[in-house]
Order: structure tokens, then C-alpha cells, then sequence
């Protein structure tokens, strides 16, 4: 006898009231990346480029190395593709980011934000994000849109966060529902803050400076 039945007291399938109608998830777009399902990870994937959506003169961000933790995110402050209702982000070790070309496009979006995107001031697109502050829980890793790489095998989208903020972009909250029931289809579990490893990682980090843990 299962949990269920103990607790319920039956064996049967649950009567028809009580199951939910589907929430319908056609045509429900996330990002181009993941909406035709997510790609796994090429074995030994050791990196590639990104490059801005300039005709001419891209900006190239040069990553020597696999990224981790590719997400979707629902934030105001990353950049998406047009049309997207979402970005996907991942992250990599700061040591294994140069810009390889065109340099003196970029311009950093918000000098006062945590995070410094570096965006090129051609056509828009944040090339990657940096953290200066050596306190804060994420320093040494940067910030990446994986999607601007012509190599595939990245490691994949793993869920989605922050998905509540994207009515901040102005979805209708009356979408929810279906995003978040798509997001499930797509393995991709949504969560309004980040991952629980992500949110126990700066948890960890807060405790060890304030002393509740030993550092
Ligand atoms: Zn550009
Ligand atoms: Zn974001």
C-alpha cells in the first residue's frame, strides 16, 4: 500500500473531480534555445566562442573551458533575445574569459549593478558579466549567453529562475500557469530565485562571513 493510499485510505485512482484539467502549453515560447527541447552537453566540450549580433566587426568573447549552471532566467536586467520572454545564463570561471576581438565596442550597462554586463554598444548584446566585488558570493565567475557561440555541445539549461519577475517585463500573470507547466515539460524546474544548490551556495557564503558557520 502506497503513502498516498495510507493517507487517503484508497486504492483506486483518485475520482475525476478531483484531478486538475491540463494546463495547455502549445505555443507557450521560453527561449530559442530550449523551445524545441534542451541539448545535453558534448563529452570533453572544452569551450568556444561568443560573438555579437553586429553584421560586421563582432565583438568575440573567447571561453576556454565548459560552462556551468545554464539556466533560464526571467530577471529584468539580463539580456534575451527579441522576443524571448526569457534569457539563458550560464556561468564559467572569470580565468577563462578574454575578449578576443573588438574590444572597444563594449561598455559596461550598469557600473553600479553587482553583476557588470558588458554589452556592445553596436547592437545590444551583453557579451558577458563580471563581478568586481571580491566579497560577494559569485566572485570569479562570469556571466554568459552560451546561444552566441557557433560551436554546440555547452552544457545545458538545467532549470529556470527567477520566473515570476518576467511579469515585471509585462507578461500577462494569466500566462503563468502554462510558462511554468511548459518549463516542466522541459525539465527545466522554475524557481522565483534561483536553484536551491545556487540559493544554499550564497546562504553558505553569507554564514561563513557573519561567523554562524566556521569559514
Ligand atoms: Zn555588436
Ligand atoms: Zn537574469
Amino acid at each position: 500500500m502506497g503513502f498516498l493510499s495510507k493517507l487517503f485510505g484508497t486504492e483506486g485512482p483518485a475520482p475525476a473531480a478531483a484531478s486538475k484539467p491540463a494546463v495547455p502549453t502549445s505555443g507557450v515560447k521560453i527561449h530559442p534555445s530550449v523551445d524545441n527541447g534542451v541539448s545535453p552537453a558534448a563529452p570533453g566540450f572544452s569551450g568556444g566562442t561568443l560573438k555579437c549580433k553586429c553584421g560586421s566587426d563582432k565583438v568575440e568573447v573567447t571561453l576556454t573551458g565548459q560552462t556551468a549552471h545554464n539556466h533560464v532566467c526571467g530577471c529584468t536586467k539580463c539580456w534575451k533575445p527579441a522576443g524571448a520572454v526569457f534569457s539563458q545564463i550560464a556561468v564559467i570561471s572569470r580565468d577563462n574569459v578574454t575578449v578576443s576581438a573588438h574590444a572597444e565596442k563594449l561598455s559596461i550597462v550598469d557600473p553600479s549593478a553587482a553583476i557588470q554586463r558588458y554589452a556592445c554598444t553596436g547592437c545590444g548584446t551583453h557579451m558577458y558579466g563580471r563581478i568586481e566585488n571580491q566579497g560577494h558570493p559569485f566572485y570569479g565567475l562570469d556571466f554568459v549567453h552560451t546561444e552566441l557561440s557557433p560551436q554546440s555541445g555547452w552544457s545545458p539549461a538545467e532549470f529556470a529562475a527567477f520566473v515570476s519577475s518576467i511579469i515585471e517585463s509585462g507578461v500577462d500573470p494569466s500566462r503563468m500557469d502554462g510558462i511554468r507547466a511548459r518549463l516542466r515539460e522541459l525539465g527545466l524546474e522554475p524557481y522565483d530565485c534561483l536553484s536551491p544548490p545556487l540559493m544554499d551556495a550564497i546562504a553558505t557564503h553569507v554564514a561563513k562571513q557573519s561567523g554562524a558557520l566556521p569559514a
